[in-house]
């Protein structure tokens, strides 16, 4: 089944609030099976309301409306639906005392503009919004004998997500019987998509005929894959994605990182809490973003230890016990250096790994040796440390964040190929 969404808020088009409910609505369409067919954002307006509307309606069954139910004048999506499909609004006994218990909830007065959102269109089903004070609408319509359905929901982000879980989706699939998609994410580092395709190329060439589905999500420094079936029997379009899925990792090997939708840091910190592993960073170009990366994942406090952010020359050598003599002779951005910082965390943080990184991050500060984009990263282990050179680009943002995954998936793949001894 084919659905619609359409978003409604001025504040929308000015690109003051990001529509964020289109993508999570999008989302859990699809895991039902319930492709979007469009997105359409328009203005707090009549006019553009029953136009998109209009549009809507000869394309799909299904129209989800978020946006304009709040009680101030500027939202007038349940008065321009009230008209649309010729129904009065009425007080809902029900709603009022509904939206009294908020307010007295929270101990706030309510105001007549509160009181009139209990006011709604006589013909249409109320979905009860237990989050807030505009409730949300569904309306039974018809075009070309295919029933139709088209539901009204408040834009605020959290009473949305609550209606559509609690509300909208129970009554979509006793409506209609939906086949189920299933899919799976893995990720991937350090291969580019086309390349990515090319190694996986004959096996793509198969999966229509397996009726499975891929998509290549792209961001720098990394791929997510996902592959998809749709089925009416549940159980079935697993075991395809499943099958189909480990001929992938098969075939991608060393380059998947999380079999799962999950990210680097979030791999990292689950593989290295299972082996009751530590680790610490030594970081000059990338400030500390390693750590933040790390960090920011819950329960990494079992894994990482801690961070010398190491910009100033003074600082690797008193903070980290960098050889001056090695940085007057390499230069900041070199393999002794970035060794010797990798090891004197590894050493002064006591930890299982350390990661080092060093470079010119850009846009300024490149030489004809070493340009933009040069950056060393380095891994102390228990067996010794390894240091490489990263070539990347000149944009600085894009560096730090590449070096990062970079150096998180070397620990990632060095603590996986200890797994295997
Ligand atoms: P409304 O139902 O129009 O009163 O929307 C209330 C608030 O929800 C707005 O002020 C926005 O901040 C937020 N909002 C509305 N539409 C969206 C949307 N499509 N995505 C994310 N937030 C939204
Ligand atoms: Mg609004």
């Amino acid at each position: 089944m084919l659905a619609e969404v359409i978003t409604v808020g001025d504040e929308l088009l000015l690109g003051q609030t990001v529509d964020t409910n289109s993508a999570w609505m999008g989302e859990i369409l699809a895991s039902r099976g319930i492709a979007l067919n469009r997105i359409t954002s328009i203005s707090d307006q009549a006019e553009e309301i029953v136009a998109a509307l209009n549009e809507a309606r000869k394309r799909v069954d299904l129209i989800l409306i978020t946006g304009g139910l709040g009680p101030t004048r500027d939202d007038i999506t349940k008065h321009t639906l009230a008209d649309y499909f010729a129904m009065e609004l009425r007080m809902n006994e029900d709603v009022l005392k509904r939206i009294s218990a908020w307010f007295h909830g929270r101990g706030l007065p309510m105001l007549p503009m509160n009181k009139a959102q209990a006011m709604l269109p006589d013909g249409c089903t109320v979905l009860p919004n237990p989050r807030g004070t505009a409730m949300g609408m569904w309306f039974e319509a018809s075009q070309d004998n295919r029933p139709q359905v088209i539901i009204s929901m408040p834009g605020v982000p959290y009473e949305m997500k609550g209606l559509v879980e609690e509300e909208v989706l129970p009554r979509i699939l006793s409506k209609w019987e939906l086949p189920t998609r299933f899919h799976r994410t893995v990720l991937t580092q350090g291969i580019g998509e086309s390349y990515l395709s090319k190694i996986v190329n004959e096996w793509e060439e198969n999966l229509a005929r397996q009726d499975v589905s891929i998509a290549y999500l792209p961001a720098p420094g990394q791929v997510r894959v996902r592959l998809s079936a749709v089925s009416m029997d549940s159980e079935e379009a697993q075991r395809r994605v499943n099958t189909e899925l480990n001929e992938f990792l098969n075939l991608a090997g060393e380059h998947v990182v999380a079999e799962t939708d999950i990210s680097i840091a979030e791999a990292l910190v689950e593989l290295l809490t299972q082996r009751g592993e530590t680790l610490s960073t030594a970081e000059s170009c990338t400030g500390g973003a390693m750590a933040a990366a790390i960090t920011s994942v819950a329960g990494s406090s079992a894994v990482f230890k801690g961070a010398a952010v190491a910009y100033a020359n003074a600082v690797k050598i008193h903070a980290l016990g960098v050889d001056a003599a090695d940085i007057e002779r390499d230069g900041a951005v070199s393999e002794s250096v970035v060794t010797a910082m990798a090891e004197g965390a590894r050493e002064r943080m006591g930890t299982t790994y350390a990661l080092a990184a060093s470079g010119i991050a850009g846009p300024g500060g490149g030489t004809p040796d070493k340009p933009v984009g040069t950056i060393w990263i380095a891994l102390a282990t228990a067996e010794g440390t390894r240091a490489r050179c990263l070539k990347l680009g000149r944009h600085r943002g894009r560096n730090v964040q590449r070096t990062v995954l970079e150096c998180l998936a070397w620990v990632l793949r060095t603590a996986r190929s200890q797994n295997k001894d």
